[in-house]
């Protein structure tokens, strides 16, 4: 029977060795930390061999296929060692596109992911297609591969994930943006991180619909480059040369083989420019797979996006307050900024991952009263920012940021929580983050 090593066993490594164990593999998995107890459970009840809290060597270098959870670095020294003995180390997302004939969506980009991923997956759901959304967000493709039966899966695919890819094709490729991200991961060279989006592309044919931002700095030359052999669908704020979906007379209109769509821009629940960039991605995507165009109008005026991607929580004595936790790096807070309309109170800080605040600059020198820093160390916000803003706080926790923010704003403002930055120095995650701030709001 042939061996399969999962390392990690968070959501896509169970999902993966619960797919592997039915397949028929002689699974074993292992995880450097504490397993969940709800993963536990799963493995159990599946009778899957596991470990935690350590990597014992001799259980793990013998499988002839290792799938690796995206969390864990190729530098850790496991890794390392598995590829020195030509162990081929693969993505949950590999391993689960060998076992489904189901047609894939899959959705990359640096912002931007899990609301294209939704909103596409909302379309076909209205639509009455079968179809489940996964990857990155909620569960992981393999257990669905494992568990049901779709026709249609709409997969979130972070750079971590592309990286372990190498067989799988999507029928449908979206690529929303490249901006610096991770950048720690791939040897702080851009060229490495956007080598690794552009692997959405991989094994694509003529067949395949290759969908993506044509006005992103960083995403046209790279596909001068390679030319890709998929039937390209590129989308841009205005009608230049050969977009298929753009704005036009404040109409939103996408042009596909399968007719025309065009909609009122202002009939879109979601606002701001980057939505209107994932709203043209996920439209295309559905006129290609044949959606009515009704279809496609309700999904799109009912749609209220997600939460902690600027999400309003409420007006307290005049003052909006927005959390954006989820804006975990400089390029997603600078379209939070971009679409602020009144003077804003501005939190951000937290774990940094390399950031380069020159981007925001001009934006926080145009619409910010005050700047919060939340982090456990503000030293590089200071260093960036002092001088360039009037106001200027330092938060160490929440309830600390929001009386701070609640004593600046005046009637009027909004206070925006768009960290740039992850949460793992103050929070354990940016949906604890996003919590945090809401409940603090809700409480003033
Ligand atoms: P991802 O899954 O790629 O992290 P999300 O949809 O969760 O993307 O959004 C993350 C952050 O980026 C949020 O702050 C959101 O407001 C912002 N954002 C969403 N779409 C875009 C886009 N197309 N370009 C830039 N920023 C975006």
């Amino acid at each position: 029977m042939k061996k399969i090593t999962v390392l990690g066993a968070g959501e896509s490594g169970t999902g993966a060795a619960v797919l592997a164990k039915k397949q028929g593999f002689d699974v074993f998995v292992s995880d450097l930390s504490e397993i969940k107890p709800e993963y536990k459970a799963l493995l159990e009840k599946y009778a899957i061999a596991y470990e935690e809290n350590r990597h014992t060597d001799d259980l793990i270098v013998n499988a002839g296929e290792i799938i690796k959870s995206p969390g864990i670095p190729d530098k850790a020294p496991i890794i390392r060692k598995l590829k020195a003995r030509g162990t081929p180390v693969i993505s949950e997302i590999e391993f689960a596109g060998r076992y489904t004939k189901a047609k894939t969506i899959a959705i990359t980009g640096s912002n931007g992911k899990t609301t294209t991923t939704t909103l596409t997956y909302h379309i076909l759901k209205t639509a009455g297609l079968n179809v489940a959304p996964v990857g990155n967000i909620g569960k992981s493709f393999a257990l669905q591969v494992a568990e049901n039966d779709y026709d249609y899966y709409v997969i979130e695919l972070s750079s971590f994930q592309l990286d372990g890819m190498y067989d799988f094709k999507a029928d449908i490729a979206v690529l929303l943006n490249i901006t610096p991200d991770h950048l720690d991961r791939y040897d702080y060279k851009m060229q490495n991180y956007v080598d690794s989006k552009l692997r959405i592309l991989q094994n694509q044919t003529a067949a395949d619909a290759f969908i993506y931002r044509n006005d992103d700095p960083l995403i046209a030359p790279e596909i001068e480059k390679r030319k890709p052999a998929a039937t390209l669908y590129p989308f841009a704020l205005a009608k230049t040369g050969n977009v298929k979906a753009y704005l036009e007379n404040h109409k939103i209109k996408i042009n596909t083989p399968n007719g025309l769509f065009t909609m009122e821009e202002e009939l879109v629940a979601i606002s701001g420019q980057h939505n209107l960039y994932n709203t043209l991605a996920s439209g295309i995507a559905a006129k290609l797979l044949n959606i009515k165009n009704d279809d496609i109008r309700e999904s799109l005026t009912g749609f209220k996006g997600v939460e902690h991607r600027l999400e309003k929580v409420a007006r307290v004595r005049g003052v909006e307050y927005i959390n954006d936790s989820k804006a975990t790096n400089v390029n997603s807070c600078w379209y939070a900024l971009q679409s602020m309309k009144a003077p804003t109170v501005l939190i951000l800080g937290g774990a940094d991952k390399g950031n380069d605040y020159t981007e925001i600059e001009p934006l926080v020198s145009e619409k910010c009263r005050a700047l919060i820093f939340l982090g456990a160390d503000n030293s590089k916000l200071h260093a960036f920012f002092d001088g360039k803003a009037e106001i200027i706080r330092d938060a160490r926790s929440m309830p600390e940021a929001i009386n701070q923010a609640y004593e600046i704003a005046r009637a009027g403002d909004t206070v925006l929580l768009s960290p740039c930055c992850a949460s793992f120095d103050l929070f354990q995650n940016y949906e604890d983050r996003g919590q945090q701030f809401k409940n603090c709001v809700r409480h003033l």
